[in-house]
């Protein structure tokens, strides 16, 4: 099908959100707004097609009753979750399970990977990204004495930097950061940590024997290595292509020609403006270029973070 699907975002309030999501044009729900869901077919927040042939329609109910859309590809849900993130203040320190762990314990769910780029942060912000006991016995021992400070490691992130977070690795967004995250679509997140803070008088609920089960000992993980190509002014690149998706940020300068046999390509628009083929495009925009689209033509100053998924994707509930 010729025809993009451009898909209305969904913002979410949270605790720890700002005010910063105002800068892709969307209007606030208020001065905590955590969470834009630019790409969800999830039923917390489920986006629907602006305008088009689809106009009006879910993500999910596309995904259901038009899989030809999306080349094919099976699984019950759409595979990809894909926001843009404003942490005003720290998020909690957690991990997710992967696939086998939540096939067993979760009820056939699928377990998650995902990444972040970071669109902007604080000068001497930083992340949480593994942790640092030697071992599972040195984990489970500082995790009971409450030694979290000492567990957890943070390293330093600039503007521009790309992070993959495998199942089983602990993290967490620290506050003055803001990102845009590619994850599978699942729900299940084991809260290991959350400051002693109260919400609402009350500590939320932490999940500690779950993320000692699933947690990855040692965990030291690197920011991935990733390959820039560079056409003309353009460049592209290519940071994650594996088993859960593939993430590539395309930067325009003028044209480039881009070859797509891909089952579909999830695009978020995260500056500038211009075209695709003759179709406008600019910041804050997220849409679809479904199965069969074919090659196509950028054109402008843009910077587009575009993410598929392999042919065959897991499959829950196999
Ligand atoms: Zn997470």
């Amino acid at each position: 099908m010729k025809e993009l699907l451009f898909l209305n975002p969904v913002l979410k309030e949270c605790i720890w959100g700002g005010t910063r999501l105002s800068q892709f044009g969307y209007r606030l729900p208020s001065d905590r707004t955590g969470e834009c869901w630019g790409i969800s077919a999830h039923r917390n927040g489920d986006c629907t097609v602006t305008s088009g042939t689809y106009a009006g329609i879910s993500l999910s109910e596309l995904f259901r009753s038009h899989r030809e859309l999306f080349g094919g590809i099976g699984g019950e849900s759409f595979p990809l979750l894909i926001k843009l993130i404003d942490a005003k203040s720290d998020l909690s320190v957690q991990v997710h399970p992967d696939d086998e762990y939540a096939r067993i314990h979760e009820n056939g769910a699928l377990g998650k990977a995902e990444c972040w780029y970071i669109l902007d942060c604080d000068e001497d912000a930083t992340i949480v990204l593994g942790h640092r006991a030697k071992d599972r016995k040195e984990a489970e021992e500082m995790i009971r004495q409450g030694r979290f400070s000492d567990f957890i490691r943070e390293i330093p992130i600039r503007k521009g930097d790309f992070l993959m977070i495998e199942p089983g690795v602990i993290h967490a967004i620290k506050g003055g950061t803001m990102l845009l995250e590619t994850q599978e679509n699942s729900d299940i997140t084991y809260r290991l940590y959350d400051y002693g803070r109260l919400m609402n008088g009350l500590p939320r609920k932490l999940h500690i024997e779950e993320s000692l089960a699933v947690m990855k000992c040692p965990c030291l993980p690197d920011k991935p290595d990733f390959q820039t190509e560079r056409i003309g002014r353009s460049e592209i690149r290519h940071f994650v292509s594996d088993s859960h998706f593939s993430v590539s940020l395309y930067k325009t300068d003028g044209e480039l020609s881009v070859p797509n046999r891909n089952p579909f390509i999830a695009v978020t628009v995260l500056d500038g403006s211009g075209t695709l083929d003759n179709t406008p495009v600019k910041k804050g925009d997220h849409f679809l270029i479904p199965a069969g689209y074919g090659d196509f033509v950028l054109s402008g100053q843009t910077e587009l973070m575009m993410s598929t998924v392999p042919k065959e994707p897991t499959v829950a509930n196999p």
